[in-house]
């Protein structure tokens, strides 16, 4: 079996507690693809200071340098791209040609970051005095704490950590413990494109452990955390006793409306996609249908339809279409809420129950499930279940649709079918999101556009593109005076 480590100050090191703890496949519970070190805090404090020491001469490497190791961190996630894919589809179960894009998505934003290296854009601004000049630069922060999921164990983490590295700041990286073998793979590519000792540190292990010791640590300037709603208010608190800087990207409860003027046939296969695709487990995954009462029935039947050919299995064989949830408690979930579902007087219209047969028993298999007639003030129309459960309403007009989609504490992402393009606008308008697809599934976030929602999805900041570039970075403000004399603002300029 595979022993895998922690990466601290350049050299790859157990827990020092010793302990480890097991990494299975959640298509066949009975194979453990390896162990991973347990740490704790005191594995935590060691990382935090290598990488607290580490700054002092990454922050001096020019921008344009660090660009060129993302280069080559691309270039060789690009060669190691379907070895990446397959070892992500063991731990985390999705089908290979999804755990290919989510490494693809690491590779876009490698290519980015190199090339941002290369702008980290300030401004030059007039001053309002004689022989004075005026600009404001981005100065690298300190030590980057970063804490991701397991839903997309490559993307993720590469959307924090390529642009934390380029903007001059080092990192001590916490992976989900579901997901830890991808992100370790992330660790070796990275030393071999060159970062330097204390640079970039991996430490494994739970998140009341070792989580927590990443966001109290003292020395630990910025959080970004991607996960669930409960936890990122948790660390929010816990953050606010040294202040530091910290971007939440949290949960979603996201819905695609479906006009009675929509292509249904499009319609349909984005709420396949966006429903069942990584087994209905991305932020961003189309857990509520609002669908236009014109179209309800005829839509609902087009959908069943499709919904029970799914086939179900290991996502690294061609024939999956639907790979297992993730974990034996994210799949009590979703049973948790097909029965609430049910006892709240929803009607299941298909699927509902755990999968067998075929070998499915081994694995944390659920049929996709969908629930019609659902009313918008149920729990499974209002709580994430981060399943393949889809929740279906029925509206009377746009008004309602939107209505009824934005009434959730949740604010992703958002999806309108129609070809009316006065509804189209409209929808943009008044949908509350921070990402809207008009005629396109709710997934589909391309990497160098800004990525993150409002309301309890987030708390303000945006991962991708360019945006994310301000959350790694510190405004520094330089005024330089060559009038050779005291110049007064506010004063002189009377
Ligand atoms: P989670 O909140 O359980 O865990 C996320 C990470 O936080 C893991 O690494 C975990 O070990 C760590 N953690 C847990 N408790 C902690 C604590 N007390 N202190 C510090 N760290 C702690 O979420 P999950 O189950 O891994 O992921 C699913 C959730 O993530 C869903 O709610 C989903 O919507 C959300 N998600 C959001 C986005 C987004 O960009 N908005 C993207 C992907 C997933």
């Amino acid at each position: 079996m595979k022993k895998f480590q922690n990466y601290i100050n350049g050299k790859w090191c157990d827990a020092k507690s010793g302990q480890v703890f097991e990494n299975r496949n959640p298509a066949n519970n009975n194979e453990v693809l390896g162990t991973f070190p347990k740490s704790s805090k005191e594995d935590v404090n060691e990382a935090v200071a290598a990488a607290k020491k580490a700054f002092e001469s990454w922050r001096l490497v020019p921008a344009p340098k660090r660009g060129d190791i993302m280069k080559k961190v691309g270039d060789i996630m690009t060669e190691r791209k379907e070895e990446l894919a397959s070892a992500m589809t063991k731990e985390m179960g999705k089908v290979l040609l999804e755990t290919r894009g989510d490494v693809q998505e690491g590779i876009d934003t490698a290519y980015y970051a190199a090339s941002e290296g290369r702008r980290l854009f300030g401004h030059t601004v007039p001053s309002e005095l004689s022989n004075k000049f005026n600009m404001a630069v981005r100065s690298p922060i300190g030590v980057a704490g970063l804490i991701t999921p397991w839903n997309f164990p490559m993307a993720i983490p590469t959307w924090k950590m390529f642009p934390a590295l380029v903007c001059g700041n080092t990192v001590v990286f916490k992976p989900a413990s579901v997901t830890p073998e991808t992100a370790t793979h992330l660790i070796e590519i990275l030393i071999e494109a060159g970062i330097p000792q204390g640079v970039v540190n991996i430490v494994h292990g739970g998140g009341s452990e070792v989580g927590n010791a990443i966001v109290e640590h003292n020395d630990v300037d910025l959080i970004s955390f991607t996960g669930s709603t409960d936890v990122g208010k948790k660390i929010s608190k816990m953050a606010s006793d040294t202040l530091k800087r910290v971007s939440l990207e949290l949960g979603g409860k996201n819905a695609q409306i479906v006009m009675d003027d929509a292509d249904l046939e499009l319609a349909l296969d984005a709420v396949l996609w966006g429903a069942f695709g990584t087994t209905g487990q991305r932020c961003t995954a189309t857990s509520r249908l609002i669908v236009h009462e014109k179209v309800y029935d005829e839509f609902m039947k087009m959908l069943v339809a499709r919904t029970e050919k799914l086939r179900l299995g290991d996502g690294l064989l061609a024939t999956t279409d639907v790979g297992p949830c993730v974990s034996e408690s994210q799949r009590n979930t979703v049973i948790e809420y097909v029965e609430i579902g049910k006892k709240e007087g929803a009607k299941l219209v298909c699927g509902g129950s755990i999968a067998k047969g075929n070998g499915l028993e081994n694995g944390w298999f659920h049929q996709p499930t969908i629930f019609g007639h659902v009313l918008p003030n149920m729990r499974i129309a209002k709580e994430e279940i981060f399943g393949p459960v889809l929740s279906v309403i029925k509206i009377k007009s746009l008004e309602e649709a939107i209505k009824v989609l934005n009434d959730t504490i949740y604010g992703l992402s958002s999806s309108v079918f129609t070809k009316n393009i006065n509804d189209a606008y409209t929808a943009m308008r008044d949908i509350k999101a921070g990402i809207v697809y008009i005629n396109a599934p709710t997934i589909g976030a391309e990497a160098h556009m800004p990525f993150g929602g409002v309301k309890q999805t987030g708390n303000g900041h945006r991962e991708g593109g360019w945006t994310v570039y301000d959350f790694f970075s510190e405004w520094k403000t330089i005024y330089v005076d060559f009038s050779g004399k005291l110049q007064r603002a506010q004063i002189d300029n009377e």
